[in-house]
């Protein structure tokens, strides 16, 4: 039986465990699907986590010392796919993918969110070269420079009024004539002057080298037209994959409680609406989607586990 298990071993999971170990619990294990790390090992450069902050560094870089450190103080990876959990009277029981189970008193779920891909040429390429889902993270790469944003709903015009306060110019990409943001969102970016809408029209390319992105070429769906956009960021905001499948039973429903987008609900304690079992990260309702907070999630959500099981004794 685990202490607790940490599924999802992003910033959220890393940082639970390191918590979880280092506050005395001795049978904690990470169940992550593939190389700790998670989503920020997909990108080149990383500005903005205080401490870590040296030309050249990647993603990659930063989260290799992360993992060693929780190593160092006991936490156990296992590299395996977790399928889902389940809660039998006080205990937790995980099943991973080949069928094995393993029984837990506690459960912390990183298992993050995907923002989804719109599928124009270029974008897997360029994808963290250029091409980005995070206007907080790399807007400052753009500083005085013109961008592109794809998308027309409320995220895509906030991320916009973001970009706008640091870009020079900020054309925000709609593949309709009337946007679904909501209207007050709206009215803030049409007093916005270096925010333009391009409406019916698509990114046709993202283009560039082996230093990344040099442009978008932006295609008119009615006139077919097309407009190059050299020296441009473009932003993408068309949906987030919220990666909750392992909180579904067996007839597709959540066991504990999520909003309309199937992000977890959680108090400020990271907890949900199930006894010992905590949510911590890109996940959860209202993240940030930064390294720093999901880190941030995950040391609350271990500091709970240990009162949880204290209390338990
Ligand atoms: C290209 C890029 C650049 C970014 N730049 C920045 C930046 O500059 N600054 C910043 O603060 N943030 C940045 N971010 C955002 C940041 O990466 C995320 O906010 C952060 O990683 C969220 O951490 P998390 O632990 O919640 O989830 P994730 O990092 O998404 O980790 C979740 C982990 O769970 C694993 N997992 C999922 N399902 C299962 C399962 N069923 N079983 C086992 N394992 C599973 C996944 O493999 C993954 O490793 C960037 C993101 C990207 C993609």
């Amino acid at each position: 039986m685990l202490d607790c298990a940490i599924i999802g071993g992003g910033p959220a999971g890393l940082t639970a465990g390191l918590y979880a170990t280092r506050g005395g619990l001795k049978r904690v294990s990470l169940f992550e699907m593939g190389m700790p790390g998670g989503q920020i090992t997909q990108s080149s450069e990383i500005e903005n986590y205080p401490g870590f902050f040296e030309e050249g560094k990647t993603g990659m870089d930063m989260m290799n010392t992360w993992q060693e450190q929780c190593f160092h103080f006991g936490l156990k990876h296992e590299m395996k796919k977790v399928d889902n959990i389940t809660k039998t009277g006080e205990y937790f029981t995980i099943v991973l993918e080949n069928g094995t189970k393993v029984e837990a008193l506690t459960v912390i779920v990183c298992t993050g969110s995907v923002p989804k891909r719109a599928g124009f040429n270029g974008e897997d390429e360029f994808f963290g070269k250029g091409v980005s889902t995070c206007a907080t993270c790399d807007g400052f790469f753009y500083k005085g420079k013109p961008v592109t944003v794809l998308g027309g709903g409320d995220t895509a015009l906030e991320e916009a009024l973001y970009l706008s306060n640091i870009c020079s110019d900020v054309y925000v990409v709609h593949r309709r004539e009337t946007f679904r943001a909501a209207p007050p969102t709206m009215e803030r970016v049409l007093k916005k002057e270096n925010i333009h809408l391009v409406t019916d029209s698509v990114i046709e390319e993202a283009y560039g080298g082996m230093m990344g992105l040099d442009g978008v070429k932006i295609k008119n769906t009615k006139t077919n037209e097309i407009t190059d956009m050299p020296n441009t960021g473009l932003f993408v905001f068309v949906g987030l994959n919220v990666r909750n499948e392992v909180l579904k039973d067996e007839k597709d429903e959540f066991i504990c409680k999520t909003n309309a987008s199937g992000q977890v609900i959680v108090d400020l304690s990271m907890r949900t609406s199930v006894a010992g079992l905590y949510a911590a990260g890109d996940l959860r309702i209202e993240a940030p989607k930064q390294v720093v907070s999901a880190a941030g999630d995950g040391s609350i959500a271990a500091l709970q586990v240990l009162s949880y099981i204290q209390e338990m004794d």
